[in-house]
C-alpha cells in the first residue's frame, strides 16, 4: 500500500529538503517507486537541488487546475521521479493549497512512496502538506529555537487529528554545545527516527545537483540516510555493506 511521507518542521532551514531529497533516493536505492513532491511553493527548492529549476508544468499547474498531475512529474536520472514547484512568483496566484490532498491520493497510484518536502512554519501551505499525510516525520536540529518549533508543529498535528511518525535530528556534530538527544526527545516525546550528522558533503551534493546519497554514497549523512530509510521499510537490522 502506497504512502504519503510529508516531511516538515517548524523552523526553516532544518534539513527539510535535504532529508526529503536524500530519504527519497535512499529508499529508491531498496529499490522502491519514489516520488518526491515539492510541497513548499512559496519557496520551491527540490528542482533546484535535482537539476530541474524550470519545467513547463509544475504543481502550481496542477493545482489551479490548469494540467493534470501525471504531465507534472519528471524522472530525475537515478530513477527518482519529482513533483516540482514553479520557481515563478506569477504562479503562485489561484493555488488551491486544499487541493494537495486530493492530488496526494492520485500519486499514490504512481509510485509507493510519495514524500512531500513541506513549507516550514503554521501556514496554509504546511497545514495541506501536513493534512496530505499518512506518515508525518518532523526534522529538527540539536539547538532550542528548531526544537521549540518542532514542539508546535507536533502540537498542530495533534490539533488536526494526526499523529507525528518521528522525528529526525539533523545536523548533529556531538559538540558540547549542542541540544542533547535525550532532552530532544524529552520535550518532544516522539520517537526518534534518526539521527543525520552535519557533513560538509551535503552543500557540495547541492551545488553537484543530485541527492548526497549519489554524489558521496561513502559520507556519513548517507550511511545515516540509507539507515533511516531501512527503518521506514522495516529492515531494523540494517547494516551498511
Ligand atoms: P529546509 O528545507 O528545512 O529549509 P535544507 O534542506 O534546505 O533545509 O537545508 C538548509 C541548509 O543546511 C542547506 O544549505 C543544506 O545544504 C544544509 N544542510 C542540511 N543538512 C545538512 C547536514 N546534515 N550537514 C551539513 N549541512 C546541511
Ligand atoms: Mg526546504
Amino acid at each position: 500500500m502506497a504512502r504519503v511521507i510529508t516531511i516538515t518542521s517548524g523552523k526553516g532551514g532544518v534539513g527539510k529538503t535535504t532529508t526529503a531529497i536524500n530519504l527519497g533516493a535512499a529508499l529508491n536505492s531498496f529499490g522502491k517507486d519514489v516520488l518526491i513532491v515539492d510541497a513548499n511553493l512559496t519557496t520551491p527548492n527540490i528542482g533546484l537541488h535535482l537539476g530541474a529549476p524550470m519545467v513547463p508544468i509544475s504543481l502550481n499547474h496542477v493545482l489551479s487546475g490548469k494540467a493534470k498531475v501525471s504531465d507534472a512529474i519528471y524522472e530525475h536520472s537515478s530513477g527518482t521521479k519529482i513533483l516540482p514547484s514553479s520557481l515563478s512568483i506569477k504562479e503562485l496566484k489561484n493555488l488551491n493549497h486544499s487541493k494537495l490532498k486530493e492530488v496526494s491520493k492520485k500519486l499514490k497510484k504512481l509510485s509507493d512512496f510519495i514524500i512531500l518536502d513541506s513549507a516550514a512554519g503554521l501556514g496554509d501551505e504546511a497545514v495541506a502538506a501536513l493534512e496530505s499525510a499518512d506518515d508525518i516525520i518532523i526534522v529538527t536540529n540539536p539547538e532550542i529555537p528548531a526544537v521549540t518549533d518542532a514542539l508546535k508543529t507536533s502540537k498542530l498535528v495533534e490539533q488536526l487529528g494526526k499523529t507525528v511518525k518521528g522525528i529526525v535530528v539533523n545536523r548533529s556534530s556531538g559538540s558540547k554545545s549542542e541540544m542533547p538527544i535525550s532532552n530532544i526527545l524529552d520535550m518532544l516525546e516522539l520517537p526518534l527516527l534518526g539521527i543525520i550528522p552535519e557533513d560538509k558533503n551535503v552543500p557540495k551534493s547541492v551545488l553537484m545537483k543530485d541527492a548526497l546519497i549519489y554524489t558521496h554514497p561513502r559520507s556519513r549523512a548517507s550511511k545515516a540516510y540509507r539507515k533511516l530509510a531501512a527503518k521506514l521499510i522495516g529492515k531494523e537490522n540494517y547494516k551498511e555493506a
